[in-house]
């Protein structure tokens, strides 16, 4: 007889479909700039969440080769036990600083920080009020939580209200929101958000993974893109993986929060430390971001130079306001052949379908850095024009 796991792997219809494809999972031999490389041609990387471009910055690099040479590849422990470093601690304390709150934590991975972010807090019992288009991370977090949860529909306060008019006063409430929603580039209204959960007394935790670095003065995030400090926030978490130019992730906040979340949270405590190289790498790039505006300037410059191009060509993007830029195609078949021209004249882009957008929102999923060139741009717009015509 079979094993019903290995049966479920050779029968798995969304496997067979993305090997069919090769839409997913590319591997590229060599990287450099805005340029990526595969089997040989040379691409330009349009969907890498290298939003400031810091990644191949030299004081990043020189950065992580110090860390490396003095700490070793790894601390081969959890920051509970064995593994952890006065470099986590520094890096903690400079995030929380830069944030305006009072202790951070890091993480291994965005991943961990964001699930820790949930299930470090919330319990059996509670209620979780989410976004519907909230990150896998957060979804994680809430499963593991083991809290009650209701979804409400995307960046709608109103709909959040409505949920909440039904609910008890004395559950204790969680609102889990993003600051940008990377797939549909979209900023979430916290102002509204915040006023309803200050309402029903509800404990906000926003993910800033895509916000930090690319929103609100020198990058400090969504909360300080409307005015507001990240102390209106309960919890911000987020990842290194996208502006600071390493892996790793964060949960901030309040001093006692963080020490209860370090109690709770089993992705925080069960994890091994981040490594000294990565945590030298964004602690680098939270310094860039301080002391060399213009990688942030340059890229919204990038952005409205890229929206031009996509509004002469009267492409759909979801009305983003991000440089987290997708373009919606409606189906999945124009998605697939929209992105396998971008590839063919040398754009790589990742094409996103249904069930994991909105169905009718099949898009390709596209995104802008401060490393993109006026060379890259002439590029750009000639195969969106070639892609276009092909759909
Ligand atoms: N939250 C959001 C909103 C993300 O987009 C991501 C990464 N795509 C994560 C969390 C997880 O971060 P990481 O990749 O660093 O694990």
């Amino acid at each position: 007889m079979i094993n019903p796991f290995y049966q479920r792997a050779r029968k798995c219809t969304a496997t067979a479909l993305r090997l069919k494809y090769s839409a997913y999972y590319d591997s590229f031999d060599k990287q450099a700039g805005s340029r990526v490389w595969q089997d040989g041609k040379e691409m330009i990387m349009l969907s890498s969440n290298d939003y400031l471009g810091l990644t191949h910055h030299p004081r990043v690099v020189e950065a992580a080769q110090k860390a490396l040479e003095q700490w070793g590849a790894s601390s081969t422990g959890a920051r509970l036990a064995n593994g952890s470093r006065s470099y986590h601690e520094a890096l903690e304390e400079k995030l929380a600083d830069f944030l305006g709150v009072e202790a951070c934590h890091i993480t291994i991975s965005g991943y961990t920080g964001c699930m820790s972010a949930i299930c470090g807090f919330a319990q059996r019992g509670d209620l979780v009020l989410a976004d519907k288009n909230i990150h896998s991370s957060l979804w994680s977090g809430i499963a593991l939580s083991g809290a009650k949860l209701e979804r409400f529909s995307h960046n709608n306060p109103a709909d959040l209200e409505e949920a909440l008019a039904h609910e008890s006063k004395d559950i204790a409430k969680m609102l889990v929101i993003e600051g940008i929603y990377s797939m549909e580039g979209h900023i979430c209204p916290l102002p509204d958000f915040l006023e309803v959960a200050r309402k029903h007394n509800c404990f906000t935790v926003l993910d800033d993974a895509h916000g930090l670095g690319v929103l609100g003065i020198e990058g400090r995030g969504t909360a300080s893109h409307f005015g507001l400090s990240s102390k209106s926030l309960d919890i911000t978490c987020g990842s290194f993986s996208k502006s600071l130019a390493s892996t790793g992730g964060f949960i901030a906040g309040d001093q006692y929060l963080i020490e209860y979340m370090k109690s709770h949270a089993r992705p925080a405590i069960f994890s091994a430390a981040l490594s000294p190289a990565q945590v030298a790498a964004a602690s680098t790039a939270l310094d860039i971001l301080q002391e060399e505006p213009e990688h942030l300037q340059k890229l919204w410059e990038n952005v409205d130079r890229y929206n031009a191009i996509l509004q002469d060509l009267k492409l759909d993007t979801w009305e983003s306001q991000t440089p987290a830029i997708p373009i919606v195609l409606g189906s999945k078949d124009r998605a697939y052949f929209f992105w396998k021209a971008l590839k063919e004249k040398g754009i790589f882009t990742i094409i996103s379908v249904a069930p994991g957008v909105p169905p009718g929102k099949d898009l390709i999923r596209t995104a802008i850095s401060a490393r993109h060139t006026d060379e890259d741009f002439e590029k750009i717009e000639e195969a969106l024009r070639y892609a276009s015509k092909k759909i």
